[in-house]
């Protein structure tokens, strides 16, 4: 009588397990080429578009006075200059492990002008946007993983998305992680335990804005953050200047339904911050 139930548990497993290995798979083959690919694009879009504006309006403003032209042409090629070169060492970064970002520590103007444009241009070319994403959290990991000698491994936060936690559990985490029992239904309790071995602060959160919240208050020197590809996107670009090393989650049941996560991408985040070669003893 028992036999039907549980051949369907197997059933179910087995399938969420092999969804599971196809997620890894793609997200694997998404390079970060697919990005960088995408902010070419729409970098070429935008000068196109803004040169074209300044052809039809040029005339307007010639009228007007020979100055007001000569200004509009030479303010429009300075941010042509700015983004362009923005994007150059963003790119030479990435693929290379140089760290030649600049400014440092402040806000990534071409990537915060660029991306909704990508976002857009993805859309419009029927690319998933999740790939997009995907792409732009190995950039992202590239781009702070060539930072690497300019970050203290002093203060780091491990931010967990909600959904790891196993729907059966009624522990409230979000207010604190210690109230994880450690049991081993979910891959909460292994990342609690792999954090306090390690002197790591970690946060278990069900939203940007509590991510928000956790990391005012932690204000750490960086953060190995688990999510899906949307809430790392939006979360890196929250967070920025402050280095993040994402790990997107599998989610072999659906989305924000008991999600897993690879804790040996974990540990590789955790262990690039401390600069170490080893953690498991
Ligand atoms: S490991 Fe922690 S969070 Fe997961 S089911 Fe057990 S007590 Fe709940």
């Amino acid at each position: 009588m028992t036999s039907q139930p549980a051949a369907g548990v197997v059933k179910n497993a087995v399938a969420a397990s092999v969804q599971g290995k196809l997620q890894s798979a793609w997200r694997n083959a998404w390079t970060k080429a697919t990005f960088l690919a995408f902010c070419w694009a729409s970098l070429a879009i935008f000068v196109g578009t803004a040169f074209l504006i300044y052809y039809l309006v040029h005339p307007r403003l010639s009228a007007i006075g020979l100055w007001l032209d000569h200004a509009s042409i030479i303010a429009l090629c300075c941010v042509v200059f700015v983004v362009a070169a923005g994007l150059t060492l963003i790119t030479v970064s990435a693929l290379t492990g140089w760290d030649l970002l600049y400014p440092h520590g402040k806000q990534s103007v071409t990537v915060k002008f660029l991306f909704p444009i990508a976002a857009t241009l993805s859309q419009i070319l029927h690319v998933d946007r999740a790939k997009l994403r995907a792409s732009f959290i190995k950039v992202n990991n590239a781009l702070t993983m060539a930072q690497r000698k300019r970050i203290r491994g002093d203060r780091i936060l491990i931010l967990l998305p909600h959904c790891l936690q196993i729907d059966i559990c009624n522990r409230k985490l979000t207010s604190d992680v210690s109230n994880c029992a450690r049991c081993g239904r979910c891959p909460v309790g292994g990342l609690v335990d792999m954090g306090e071995r390690l002197g790591l602060k970690v946060e278990v959160v069900n939203g940007g804005t509590l991510a928000r919240k956790k990391v005012a208050t932690f204000n750490p020197d960086g953060i190995v953050a688990v999510a899906c590809e949307r809430d790392l996107t939006f979360g890196i670009q929250d967070v920025h200047p402050i280095p993040v090393y994402g790990v997107i989650n599998d989610r072999p049941n659906g989305p924000c339904y008991n999600t897993c996560v690879d804790m040996h991408l974990v540990e590789e985040g955790i262990r690039f911050f401390r600069k170490e070669s080893a953690l498991v003893a």
